[in-house]
């Protein structure tokens, strides 16, 4: 589903990802952890092309993302992305925040779109909630509502960036919850994650990332078990 070969970015001076070389297969859950500054925001950033890379080869559901006549619109329906925050539409219910895009996107009617939605937030455990606004949530809900949203667009492929690191401690179980049981349904994910328990029980495999390059990876209880690097060791020390 991904596959990434030497990708360089850098902003200015700054080099941030050197020589990437990353591979996510159909169905398999790998968790990308390091130090901040590492670079894991970028590389999944580049992965859609939220960043324009340097040089390498990206290779997103069959898209050739470096091909400058990519259509970017058409990747970006099948790469669902999940952020540390939740950037929901504050405006629009709970409902409407996950039928906007299967509408506009992808020309469903609406009634579709909201079968989809409410199929979707059922998975998340918020079917009632589905007329409210996002402000009347709390941010494990909201997080839930973000996960909703980019699932009703029926992606082959999700990416998430930190999407636990904002909420307060006694929603992240929720939140960590309802991926588990879409890593175990089959989906393709890229998680970037400070759950070291998280990465260990779900991920197939675990990347470690220092300084834009990745340093050791492998499965996840060799790489959070018994790293072989230096860095890793010293790293999982700090946060474990
Ligand atoms: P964290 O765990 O804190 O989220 P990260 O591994 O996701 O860190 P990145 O956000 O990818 O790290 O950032 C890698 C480096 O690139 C950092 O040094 C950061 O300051 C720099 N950087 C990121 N975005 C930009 C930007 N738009 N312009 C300039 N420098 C940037
Ligand atoms: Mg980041």
């Amino acid at each position: 589903a991904v596959s990434v070969r030497g990708l360089n970015k850098a902003y200015g001076d700054l080099e941030v990802l050197r020589g990437i070389d990353l591979t996510v297969h159909p169905g398999e859950v790998v968790c990308l952890i390091g130090p901040s500054g590492s670079g894991k925001s970028t590389l999944l950033r580049c992965l859609n092309l939220l960043e324009e890379p340097q040089s390498g080869d990206i290779t997103v559901s069959g898209f050739d993302v470096t091909d400058p006549d990519i259509d970017v619109d058409a990747m970006r329906r099948n790469v669902g992305m999940v952020f540390q925050q939740f950037n929901l539409f504050p405006h629009l219910t709970v409902l409407e925040n996950c039928t906007v895009s299967q509408v506009k996107v992808l020309k469903r009617s609406n009634a579709e779109a909201e079968q989809t939605a409410m199929t979707n937030l059922e998975r998340v455990g918020l079917v009632e909630k589905a007329q409210q606004r996002p402000g009347q949530l709390s941010g494990g809900q909201q997080q839930r509502v973000a996960i909703a949203r980019a699932l009703s667009m029926n992606p082959d492929l999700m990416l998430f960036d930190e999407p636990t690191s904002a909420l307060d401690p006694e929603t992240v179980g929720d939140v960590l919850a309802i991926m588990r049981t879409l890593a175990n349904e089959g989906m393709t994910m890229l998680v970037v994650t400070h759950e070291m328990s998280f990465a260990r029980d779900v991920a197939d495999r675990v990347v470690f990332m220092d300084g834009g390059v990745v340093v050791e990876e492998g499965p996840a209880r060799e790489v959070i078990g018994s790293p072989k690097h230096e860095r890793t060791r010293s790293f999982l020390s700090r946060v474990l």
